[in-house]
Formats: structure tokens, sequence, C-alpha cells
């Protein structure tokens, strides 16, 4: 088996993706002979540099059916993320000073929030139920007459689980409140119309789908209605003034090509994805009985899988999985040693939590990695267990029923 693969397999893909070779190819050039700058009027280098980041913008529209008018490169979904919130709030502010959010948000939504509301602002943060969505009837009864945003992710980072964004979209267009969405995990994995969708503001990252760190875009809307941010930078109005600073043409190429091919390849990986992700769980299930699946079970992107075992923390988990790449949820923040919030908020046990695992597969996964993923994982967590005294009581007590 290990002949067939090369280790370490990397089962990560929600932390970040490797640069598909036909990404790079397109790039490298950008670094090379074509380094003009996109806003160099006067001459062929910036006209091709211009031309170059142009078709990216169309190509980034085109992934979740947008105008190409309406994308703002910027240099990920941390900083898109960022824009709207602070750009929302300082543009519409004068109009009321509510905003709504969810409890299981990425750090940057959370954190942004946060500022706000020490600026005077008042954040909603919404709960999820145990499945990890917000429910809809819980944003109708957050919305009050100064709510001027509402920000909910369209698929979670730790558990996958697709929010019911089409029914906050559509709740969100009937008050007359704009709505934003955080897709980093989602673009080019779920199909996404912001037209049909209802969709004001979306943020997205080039490293989440096979592209480059360090680049990203959002969408604003600019009909029906015509949104306006108050900007994060200030300088040569660069992005009809929403993001200024040169921009990052070897990166942008890069997103704009990985939004392509995730387009072209979207149903397939989808059917590739969920199969070898459901046959991973149903693996387990069988070698090792108890597994939970944390999140929601079919509301759920392709490629993920967040699980506990009984008796079994994740920590030494992973300190045993060494030739698979896969993260601890609690040990992502174990610095601080807080558990992961996300899952705290599904209201999940402290052994589910403190155990939870998360694997992500993606484009370069093979059958054969997620075979030796299965034989490792099953052997660590059968030593686990078999060192835990918790555990061989729990056993013995079925053994004897
Ligand atoms: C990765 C991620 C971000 C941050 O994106 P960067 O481009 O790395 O700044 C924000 N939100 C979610 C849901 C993410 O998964």
């Amino acid at each position: 088996m290990s002949e067939k693969v090369k280790l370490p397999i990397y089962l990560d893909y929600h932390s970040t993706t490797p640069v598909d070779p036909l990404v790079l190819e397109q790039m490298l050039p950008y670094f090379k002979e074509e380094f003009g700058n996109a806003s160099s009027k006067s001459h062929c280098f910036g006209w091709r540099a211009e031309f170059a980041v142009e078709k990216a913008r169309t190509q980034v529209a085109k992934a979740i059916g947008a105008e190409s008018s309406e994308i703002v490169f910027t240099s990920g979904a941390t900083e898109s993320n960022n824009a709207v919130l602070i750009g929302i709030a300082e543009k519409y502010g004068h109009l009321g000073k509510h905003i709504i959010t969810s409890s299981i948000e990425h750090k940057c939504i959370l954190e942004a929030a946060n500022y706000l509301s020490r600026k005077g602002f008042d954040i909603t943060l919404l709960p999820v139920n145990k499945e990890g969505q917000v429910e809809i009837e819980e944003v109708r009864k957050a919305i009050r007459p100064d709510t001027i945003l509402i920000s909910v992710m369209m698929a979670n980072n730790e558990t996958g689980t697709i929010q019911p964004f089409k029914e906050i979209g559509a709740l969100a267009k009937e008050k007359n409140i704009l709505f934003h969405t955080d897709a980093a995990q989602a673009v080019g994995k779920i199909r996404i119309n912001v037209k049909e969708d209802n969709i004001d503001l979306l943020s997205m990252s080039a490293h989440k789908l096979c592209g480059p760190k360090g680049v990203g875009a959002l969408f604003v809307r600019r009909r029906e209605p015509r949104v306006v941010l108050e900007p994060l930078m200030h300088g040569g109005g660069q992005e009809r003034g929403f993001r200024s600073g040169t921009l990052n043409v070897p990166g942008i190429v890069g997103l704009g090509k990985a939004c392509e091919i995730a387009t072209e390849k979207m149903d397939a990986e989808i059917s590739r994805l969920s199969y070898l992700r459901d046959y991973l769980l149903s693996e387990l299930r069988k070698e090792l009985g108890e597994v939970t699946l944390n999140g929601h079970p079919t509301d759920r992107l392709p490629q993920s899988l967040n699980i506990s075992f009984p008796h079994v923390a994740s920590d030494a988990l992973v300190a045993r999985l060494k030739s698979i790449a896969i993260s601890s949820t609690s040990a992502c923040m174990s610095a601080a040693s807080v558990p992961s919030y996300v899952l705290a908020a599904m209201k999940l046990s402290d052994e589910v939590i403190h155990g939870s695992i998360r694997i992500g597969l993606g484009r370069f996964t093979t059958q054969d990695e997620v075979n030796y993923a299965i034989l490792s994982i099953v052997k660590a967590v059968k030593e686990i267990q078999a060192n835990s005294p918790t555990f061989q009581r729990t056993e013995a007590r079925m053994e004897q029923k």
C-alpha cells in the first residue's frame, strides 16, 4: 500500500490547497516578461497586464454568476470580510447601527464585528443548531428596524456545513437589508449564483480553491441595490476606488484560472469527492464501530468530514498520524487551550469537541491515499482506545449485556 502513495498525505484542504499546476503555468509569465503595472495606461506593458486582470475578473465573475464590473480584487478573504463589515458600517452607519452575523463565522468576521462593537455598533451573533446550521427563524427574530447588514458564511471551515444562504438572501431582500456571505470555503465547490441567491456582497480566497495565497476577491452588487463601501485602503483609486494599491497581477491571473478550473470540474469533483469522503466514513465505522459525524449529514461540502471517536483526544490522534496531514479542530486553538468555538456553538459534548478531527479532501486526493488514511486512522484509534481505562470499562459493560 505505502509504495503506491507518496507520504505524507495532505488531507487538510480546508486550511489551504496546493496550487494547481495549470494555475501556476498561467501565472508564471506575469512574474517574468509580463511584469507591467495594470494601471500603466501609456504603454503595452501596462495594457497587457490590464488585459490579463480583466480576463481574470470575467473568470471570477462567471464562477459566482456576477458581472465582471462587480468584482474587486483583494489580498484574500480576511481583507474582503473586513472591507465589508467596516466599509458598510462606515457608509450605512447613519441609517442604523445593528449588524447580524453568526457565532460560527471565521475569526476575521468575529474580530471585525468585535472592533465595530467597540465603535458603538450593536452586533447580534446568531446561534446554530446541533448540526451547525443557522436557522432562518433565528435570523428573522434578530432583524430590527436599525439592522444594516446580515453577514452569514456560506459554508463553515470546520464542519463544512452549508448555511441556508438562499433563504437568508431572500429574507434580507424582503426586509431591505444588505446580505454578505463569506464564501471562502464554498466558491468552486458548490453552485453559487449571486443574482438568484440574492447575495449583495461575497468574499472569496484563491488559496482555498487551488490558487495562490495572498489574493482574493469581493463581489459588490452594482444594481438592485447598488452597494457602496467606504474603502479600507486609500490611494491611487484602483478597483473603482474600492481598493487602492498596485494590483497583484500574477495572483489575480491565478485566482481567475483557479475559478475557471473549479467551475469546469465542479460536477465531476462533487461526485468523486463525496464518494471518497463517504467511503472513508463508512470504512471507519465498519472497523471502529461508533464514529460521531459533526456537522450537517447532507447540507455539507462534498469534501468535508469532521468526526470524533469515543475516548480519543484529537491531539493524541493527530500526534500519532505522522504521515497524514489533518487538523484536530481543538488543537488549532490549543495554544490558548480553548476548544473549537464552532463545535461549542453546536452544543456538542466536551468529549466530542476534544476528540474532533477535520479531514478535508481535494482535487489531488486519490483513492489510494484515502485507503492509506483509513488504515492509519483505524490503527491509531484502536491503540489509543486500548490504552484508555474508560474505554475498556465501557467495552466490558457492553459485553456483559
Ligand atoms: C480561509 C478562510 C478565511 C480567510 O481567508 P484568507 O484568504 O486566508 O485571509 C476566511 N473565511 C473562511 C471561511 C475561510 O475558510
